[in-house]
């Protein structure tokens, strides 16, 4: 039986398709929120965004024109088939869905809606891979406590190359290098004012390009690939060689054979390869390797497993269905070798408060986690009020900030104290 066959034996059992509610309807959850529509066996039961009229954008996408617009309508809308489309984030972990898809990208909201929804015993699936490289191994604990799945979607760059790992493993290869192509040219000082332009050509958030120019986004999926297959980064902010495909078996190597790493078993980006993902195999067995060779995958001793694209919110309802179908996540940190720090975008000053991800003050930068000690965490950087000042281009220290309470600072919290 294929898994949308056992999608629709299971709608069959329970009288109904399996409910996934949406929490943050950007483009990211709008290409979601079409695609849950499009599988028999699923439905969007409710969107949730800060602007009603994107929520309700997300249940029109999904099929869902008549979705009630009240809480106190919700429930009844949600049992009758219609679903809802509300403001408060909350709403998720309250109403009655199987699966939430956390889509805001913003560390503290994907912690709360995370949290809340796994203790209310719903699966999570994070398109906000942001919240899960701040405090992914807690919420995994309380994941397994609560019964439930905590997964990162299928589709972004993170899981597309993990599977590659997996399939490098299963055919007994050593992993040189994983990494992913950044698919924006590398501006660390973009800020949403530089990105207005393009943003509004692109119909973008402007913040959420400075995120993908700022380097922040690739350095928190590599940091998220490192600590799901235990391959730390190379060094501070990675190598990001400049490399096509066929070069990334003589580049991403250990420098002893003509590439840029220190030893092999690292993560790591390109320009060039995106949006595809990659790992850089060998095989210390000859017949293997010639074997490679004669299948036209290069002369050796390193070859490259490529996939030249990920399909991001149109792949991530994988991850939902995983979920449902075989209790477990697509992707998962298991590891914990390597963390996203706060580096100044310019100089900061006591009294500044900083902004968040892709805002103005900083960026993340990947780092080995040894290396980050006593380094504030981009996931924690929000709301934080500057008290000593910060060179740019510095990476912020834990104490030249004062922090605000969060969910996410608490997870981080238990998650350290755990693994102390
Ligand atoms: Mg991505």
């Amino acid at each position: 039986m294929t898994r949308l066959e056992r999608l629709r034996e299971l709608e069959r059992s329970t009288g109904r398709p399996v409910r996934v509610a949406l929490v943050g309807a950007g483009q990211m959850g709008r290409g979601l929120a079409a695609q849950v529509g499009r599988i028999p066996g699923l439905e969007l039961a409710l969107a949730v965004d800060v602007d009603p009229d994107r929520a309700a954008h997300a249940m029109r996408v999904a099929g869902r024109p008549d979705a009630a617009t009240t809480e106190s309508g919700a429930a009844a809308a949600i049992e009758a088939g219609r679903g809802a489309a509300l403001t408060d984030a909350a709403a998720a972990a309250e109403l009655d869905v199987d699966v939430v898809v956390e889509a805001t990208g913003v560390p503290e909201i994907g912690a709360q809606v995370a949290e809340r929804s796994m203790r209310a015993g719903k699966h999570v699936v994070m398109l906000n891979v942001e919240t899960d490289v701040t405090a992914g191994l807690a919420l995994a604990d309380i994941a397994r406590e609560a019964g439930v799945v905590y997964s990162i979607a299928d589709g972004d760059e993170p899981v597309c190359a993990k599977e590659l790992f997996d399939l490098a493993e299963e055919m007994a290869f050593d992993v040189v290098c994983a990494g992913k192509g950044k698919n924006n040219p590398f501006i660390p000082t973009a800020t949403p004012e530089t990105c207005a332009e393009e943003a509004a050509r692109k119909h973008m958030n402007p913040k959420m390009l400075a995120s993908f120019q700022d380097g922040s986004k690739t350095m928190i999926e590599m940091v998220a690939l490192a600590n799901a297959t235990g391959l730390p980064p190379d060094r501070v902010g990675m190598h990001g060689v400049t490399a096509q495909v066929p070069e990334l078996a003589s580049t991403l190597v250990p420098a002893s054979h003509g590439g840029v790493l220190s030893a092999p078993g690292r993560v790591d980006y390109a320009f060039g390869p995106a949006p595809g993902v990659f790992v850089v195999v060998t095989s210390d067995d000859a017949t293997v390797a010639e074997e490679m060779t004669y299948l036209s995958m290069g002369p050796g001793p390193f070859f490259t497993l490529y996939r030249p694209f990920h399909l991001a919110s149109i792949e991530a309802p994988r991850a939902v269905i995983t979920a449902v179908l075989d209790g477990r996540p697509a992707l998962q940190s298991e590891h914990w070798v390597a963390e996203v720090v706060a580096t100044a975008k310019r100089d900061l000053a006591p009294g500044d408060v900083l902004d968040g991800i892709g805002g103005r003050h900083v960026r993340g930068v990947t780092y080995p986690l040894a290396e980050a000690d006593g380094l504030l965490l981009l996931g924690l950087a929000e709301g934080a009020t500057v008290t000593r000042p910060v060179q740019q281009g510095e990476p912020v220290p834990a104490d030249a900030v004062e922090t605000v309470p969060s969910t996410i600072a608490r997870l981080r919290a238990v998650q350290d104290a755990a693994r102390a």
